[in-house]
């Protein structure tokens, strides 16, 4: 969602404080797309601190839906969060982009509620996600979900190690 900035920017200690609607349904994290749900409206203020500088402020808590490591399964995957950032509006749009900072969620005289949102999930992305602690994954070989129970199939096999000690005993068998 985009919030219009100009009344904001030009009156000192002037406040905009309002629910917004997230209209996030997705992020790509490194070329791959995640569907993310957020069912509750996050809490906006923006406040003129002087000196056309805004003080901005985001709560809520969005989710995304990542596969677990081991067996694939989604996983709602919780981020709240509480995001501060203070922005010199004097800022030409061309200094805000050579900026080191990040400033792609200002657009124009408008605040993209959105991408400032994409911005704080990407920072916390998880390395890894699993649906629980101890899931088993899935199996090598046939590719069951091992959680749901064993498909039967004897993984040890799979082991070079153990594949060795087993050719081994089979030569003496044929023998
Ligand atoms: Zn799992
Ligand atoms: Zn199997």
């Amino acid at each position: 969602m985009l919030v219009e900035l100009s009344k904001v920017i030009f009156h000192e200690g002037y406040t905009i404080q309002q629910e917004s609607k997230l209209d996030l349904t997705d992020i790509t994290v490194q070329g791959e797309k995640f569907p993310v749900l957020a069912p509750d409206p996050v809490k906006l203020k923006i406040v003129n601190s002087g000196d056309s500088v805004l003080a901005i402020q985001v709560q809520g808590k969005v989710s995304a839906v990542i596969p677990c490591s081991r067996c694939l399964e989604d996983v709602r995957y919780d981020f709240p969060f509480l995001i501060e950032r203070n922005v010199d509006m004097k800022l030409s749009a061309e200094e805000m982009e050579e900026s080191e900072e990040e400033y792609n969620f200002i657009e124009k005289g408008h605040l993209n509620v959105d991408q400032l949102v994409k911005n704080e999930l990407l920072i916390n992305w998880p390395i890894r996600v699993l649906c629980k602690e101890d899931c088993r994954g899935i199996c090598s070989r046939c590719g069951a979900n091992l959680n749901l129970g064993d498909c039967g199939c004897d993984r040890e096999e799979l082991d070079p190690r153990m594949a060795a000690v087993k050719d081994i005993f089979s030569k003496f068998k044929e023998v």
